[in-house]
């Protein structure tokens, strides 16, 4: 049985994607919140459906 890729691959920055059309890994630092290394203001939480929202907390 084949399992179903999950979301849990390299997660790409959504803002610099829809800016530039760059796709910027983010980094999830100590506290699970997933940085882009390009623009350390774009901060994102994984929700529990697996999808990025943006966050203003470190
Ligand atoms: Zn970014």
């Amino acid at each position: 049985m084949v399992k179903e890729p999950t979301v849990k691959i390299n997660k790409i920055c959504p803002t610099c994607f829809a800016e530039t059309g760059y796709s910027i890994v983010l980094e999830e630092n100590d506290r699970g919140i997933l940085v882009c290394p390009k623009n350390p203001q774009h901060k994102f939480k994984p929700n529990k459906e697996g999808f990025l929202e943006k966050t203003e907390a470190w």
